[in-house]
């Protein structure tokens, strides 16, 4: 089991549904957020081409995030998803500074936060809030490990990137483009 999600560039028109459902479903402090969207220009006019992306921690295997927490509070779980055990946190920040993508944000409760692919919605059987609420459906998850998961089809079918390649993290969100 090897769980990813796709995000389809292509689809997103940056309505926010899947950053409120997810604060909603998280319990997300005001003002703090796990997911976020990001609107990204490339080239020169005339010739622009606008990118809308949801973000969120990409789930990485190799894991700065977890290799510099003094604690063991940062951990891997089944599945390849990144968490934090809220009473293991001392709340130093280090795997906030390691993380290149910004994933991750001090809880005003002490300790650090970040998306979790959803796994208590994940043990049931569920998929993500995000997934669930997106009027696009521009986001997918699933289990890479699967051939024949959703997530595995459009990594076949479609291009796609992944952010900060060179970070070496080998990231499990996908941008398809
Ligand atoms: S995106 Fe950042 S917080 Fe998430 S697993 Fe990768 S390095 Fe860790
Ligand atoms: S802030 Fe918490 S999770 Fe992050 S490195 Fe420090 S103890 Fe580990």
């Amino acid at each position: 089991m090897r769980y990813a999600m796709t995000m389809d560039t292509r689809k997103c028109v940056g309505c926010s549904d899947c950053v409120v459902a997810c604060q909603t479903e998280n319990n997300v402090p005001l003002g703090y957020c796990r997911d976020w969207i990001v609107e990204h220009t490339a080239g020169t006019y005339p010739h622009l081409d606008m990118e809308l992306r949801s973000e969120r921690c990409n789930q990485c295997d190799n894991t700065p995030c977890v290799r510099t927490c003094p604690t063991g509070a940062s951990h891997v779980i089944e599945g390849g998803i990144v968490k934090v055990t809220p009473e293991e946190c001392i709340g130093c920040g280090a795997c906030i500074q390691a993380c290149p993508y910004d994933a991750r944000y001090f809880h005003p409760d002490g300790y650090v936060d970040k998306c979790t692919f959803c796994d208590h919605r994940v043990k049931k059987g569920q998929t993500t809030a995000c997934v669930a609420v997106c009027p696009t459906k521009c986001l997918t998850f699933g289990d890479l490990d699967d051939p024949n998961s959703d997530v595995s089809k459009l990594l076949r079918d479609r291009k796609w990137k992944v952010l900060a390649p060179e970070a070496g993290t080998k990231p499990h969100v996908f941008f398809l483009t």
